[in-house]
């Protein structure tokens, strides 16, 4: 493909109520006019985009949008010094694919001052195995260590564990040398199998964490990682040992959360929260950097299915609906 082609684009427009996505031939001038063109290889599917396609959240802000809030490509042209024709460059949020056109296409244009170049020994494949969801459950690793959470504190516990974020925290941990228990809502043996085969050592699915908890429970977790909010947050927050720290980042159980003082004024335990997409560029590559190492190829493998940019609609879907274990990388190529 060269620029002066045609490529292929995933549009979603809106006709009165309804949203309506296709794939579409673009060329280079349809793209916004932002500094870097970029070829993309490979793009993901996440909560958001769940959320996005569903309607919900108002999470499309324009149209029409080509959506995506990942891409990892080979710059192209660029009118910023920062970037030269074949630098290999991942883009993780700044409300691309939100307020900005995303990773949903073989060609995007986007600013420069959204981008990361890849860190050595990080291809554009292994970027999106990874994606927003692994550069996220790395941010959250940091935030537990900044916190002096260390792999020998005791166990620590992540949430929404069969998601992407949730399955790349286990396998960072994991490689880390933490002891991690995996919270699921399944019951099933093959689910249990999956977060164990990833890095989990223990698996907790007990139909305690449907419930409100007491202002203080029996101390269990060093530390742990959110993505579900709400009631799981709040017996976290009840569960954790003296001194211990959670890092949050989701809501995929719901926005609020009913707590009380007593966990930080008698334990002195901590909540930090954890946001990917404005993320400051220099925390960026300190995660990505990390990403290069850990994390394991063999985890990776396990986490994702790949998938081809015309089944991003029906795949974000099933993930919106409890119905994908691991992450969605897509070949925007395939
Ligand atoms: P996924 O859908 O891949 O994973 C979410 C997991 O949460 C599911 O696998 C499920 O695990 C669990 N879950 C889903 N619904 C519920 C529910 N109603 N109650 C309890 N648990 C539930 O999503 P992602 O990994 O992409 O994202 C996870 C969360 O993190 C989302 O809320 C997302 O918006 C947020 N996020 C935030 C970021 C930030 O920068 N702050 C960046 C990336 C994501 P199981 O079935 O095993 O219980």
């Amino acid at each position: 493909m060269t620029t002066t082609n045609t490529f292929t684009a995933l549009v979603v427009e809106r006709e009165g109520k309804e949203l309506v996505s296709s794939l579409k031939q673009l060329s280079v001038d349809d793209l916004p006019d932002e500094d870097v063109l970029i070829q993309v290889d490979y793009s993901t599917v996440n909560y958001k985009e769940g959320l996005g396609f569903a309607d919900r959240n108002k999470i499309f802000r324009i149209f029409p949008i080509v959506p995506g809030v990942d891409l990892a490509g080979t710059v192209v042209e660029s009118k910023s010094v920062a970037f030269k024709p074949g630098d290999k460059v991942v883009l993780n949020g700044w409300s691309v694919g939100e307020r900005y056109w995303g990773g949903y296409s073989q060609m995007a244009k986007i600013r420069s001052d959204f981008l990361v170049h890849l860190p050595q020994g990080m291809d554009t494949r292994k970027a999106m195995l990874i994606g927003t969801a692994g550069y996220t459950a790395m941010l959250m690793v940091m935030t537990l260590e900044e916190a002096g959470v260390k792999p020998d504190s005791g166990p620590i516990l992540v949430t929404g564990a069969t998601g992407g974020v949730g399955g790349n925290a286990v396998a960072i941990l994991h490689k880390l040398g933490y002891e991690v228990t995996a919270l699921t809502r399944s019951q099933e043996p093959s689910v249990h199998a999956y977060l164990k085969k990833i890095g989990a050592r223990e698996v907790a699915c007990g139909e305690e964490w449907s419930k409100p908890p007491a202002p203080l429970e029996a101390q269990k977790w060093a530390g742990a990682i959110d993505n579900v909010g709400s009631t799981v947050l709040a017996r976290i927050l009840a569960e954790l040992n003296y001194g211990g720290c959670v890092a949050a980042c989701g809501l995929a159980g719901g926005f609020d959360l009913s707590t009380t003082v007593m966990p930080f004024i008698l334990r002195g335990v901590s909540l930090r929260g954890v946001d990917s997409v404005s993320c400051p560029t220099p925390r960026r590559i300190a995660a990505w950097e990390r990403l290069v190492t850990d994390i394991s190829d063999e985890a990776l493998a396990t986490i994702n299915t790949v998938i081809p940019l015309q089944d991003v609609p029906r795949y974000a879907g099933e993930l919106l609906a409890g119905k994908i274990t691991g992450h969605l990388m897509v070949d925007v190529n395939a």
